[in-house]
This record gives C-alpha cells, structure tokens and sequence, in this order.
C-alpha cells in the first residue's frame, strides 16, 4: 500500500502530489516542498494525519 498527499487536499492553490510507499521518503518530500513552497514547518505527524492511503 502506498501512501499520497497532495496540496489541494489541504486547501493550497498547488498541484504539488506525492505518492510513496516510504513514509520516511514521502515525509522529507512533503517537509521540503511544505518549506520551500508555502514557508510551512509540517511536522511528520501533521503529514501522517494529512497522507490517504492508495
Ligand atoms: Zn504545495
């Protein structure tokens, strides 16, 4: 099973998407783009709360 997250889901005008079967991987992703992109700390239990599973 792999985990996705993608910014529309939370509400960002972005159509950044990731999907991962390496939560470890897929929460740097998503920590990175959060900084980078939208000058957001997202800690990885705001991402495990945030990730569907596909
Ligand atoms: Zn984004």
């Amino acid at each position: 099973m792999a985990k996705e997250i993608a910014c529309r889901d939370a509400g960002y005008d972005c159509d950044f998407m990731v999907r991962s079967e390496d939560e470890s991987q897929l929460i740097k992703f998503v920590q990175e783009h959060a900084q980078e992109t939208h000058d957001t700390q997202m800690s990885a239990d705001d991402i495990r709360g945030a990730w569907k599973t596909v």
